[in-house]
């Protein structure tokens, strides 16, 4: 109960400046707990009698009504009243259910359903009220996460909002979606639709390290991946695309563009590093998350499973997996993923590169992890177990 000192939590009479009194304080406190006035207990005067709804809180109390289309008078009556109760509430405060007699509403309804909308969920307009709407949405999101779909919004369903939620605030709302989409793709990898993303190419060589009279450029070694990761997806039925010709230069933008129109199911774009260090060395992958925390959950499952497969396979040093804004990762609307498949700068790392055995071996590697990505997680097997052959007589 908000106010036992008033039936019920029911408005009486109208608050207005100069009062004072248990329901003055209490108006008082709820604009303290909204952050609209200073937390504290005083009003003007410091003595006993000391006025609580005072000018400042007016002042709140008018801002809140303009904010919230009510009528600015600085009064709080009993619209404004229900109002300011309804600010209150957080998400997660109370359990939310559909009520026909009596709905519910406040602002954690209201972010409830701006938080379903983002993640691409028709709730109609967000109102901060609990109707048929927002149930049946709240139904379809706890269907699509695993849970009972009883439409009411309790610790679960927090928790699973939390999670998934998290990673679409401030990002893109089609994220969320990506996981439903490939669901929905299937686990053949007949038919899926793979965009090889050669880095650089054309007069952008990428690193260029010369060795003797020889000359090594990422351009070059990465397209040479390329053709012989599609080599081995062209075998088994994937539709593939290289996002450049061998001599030719696209933005990264543009291969996003291309990537876009196509459909595709996944990208994998391939560098080498370089650093002026020729200790710096190993393998890192990259996925589309920004600072907030927002982030391809799909990418995130296929850079981890790329950079695992090729860290087994090949023993390079783990540079990690890391989230990362580029263009390539953030244009493109299907689960993508950047390798740096080592640092063609680092003589240790270099010696493996230029050899194709190896080239073949990060090739093989990523393409078991592209296959691992449309695999629900029940008959996934065991990262660097997995080769051409076995891979072929699985999906007959
Ligand atoms: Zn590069």
């Amino acid at each position: 109960m908000l106010f036992p000192s008033w039936q019920g939590g029911l408005l009486m009479e109208p608050v207005r400046r100069g009062d004072s009194g248990p329901a003055a304080a209490e108006v008082r406190a709820t604009l303290a707990s909204l952050g609209l006035v200073p937390a504290g207990p005083h009003g003007e005067g410091s003595s006993a009698d000391s006025v609580l709804f005072d000018a400042a809180c007016e002042l709140a109390i008018r801002e809140f009504q303009q904010q919230r289309g009510l009528t600015v008078d600085g009064v709080v009556g009993a619209e404004t009243w229900s109002a300011l109760v309804a600010a209150r509430w957080r998400l997660g405060d109370r359990l939310l259910t559909r009520s026909v007699t009596e709905p519910m509403a406040g602002d954690d309804v209201e972010t409830l359903q701006e938080r379903l909308i983002e993640m691409g969920y028709d709730v109609g307009r967000p109102d901060g009220v609990f109707g048929a709407s927002t149930e049946r949405a709240l139904q379809q999101f706890q269907r699509e996460v695993g849970l009972l779909p009883d439409g009411g919004f309790g610790p679960g369903t927090m928790r699973a909002l939390r999670q998934l939620g998290r990673k679409v605030v401030g990002g893109r709302p089609q994220l969320l979606r990506e996981t439903a989409l490939l669901r929905h793709a299937g686990p053949a990898l007949v038919g899926k639709h793979v965009i090889i993303d050669p880095g650089h190419g054309g007069q952008d060589r990428g690193v260029v390290v010369p060795e003797g009279l020889l000359e090594w450029s990422e351009a070059e070694l990465a397209w040479d991946l390329a053709s012989r990761l599609e080599g081995r997806l062209s075998a088994l039925g994937v539709h593939t695309d290289l996002s450049r010709g061998r001599d030719t230069w696209f933005s990264d933008a543009d291969r996003a563009k291309f990537a876009n129109a196509a459909g595709a199911d996944v990208l994998v774009s391939l560098h080498i590093d370089g650093h002026r260090n020729p200790e710096a060395s190993g393998i890192a992958t990259y996925y589309f998350g920004t600072q907030s925390g927002a982030s391809s959950t799909v990418g995130e499952r296929l850079a981890g499973l790329v950079h695992r497969e090729i860290v087994a396979r090949t023993g390079l040093v783990d540079g990690r997996t890391h989230p990362k804004t580029w263009e390539i990762l953030r244009r493109t609307q299907m689960p993508a993923v950047r390798v740096e498949c080592g640092y063609l700068t680092s003589p240790v790392d270099r010696a493996r590169l230029i050899e194709p055995a190896f080239r073949d071996t990060i090739a093989e590697a990523i393409l078991v992890a592209v296959q691992r990505v449309f695999l629900p997680v029940e008959v996934d097997f065991k990262t660097g177990t997995m080769d051409m052959r076995e891979l072929r007589s699985r999906l007959g």
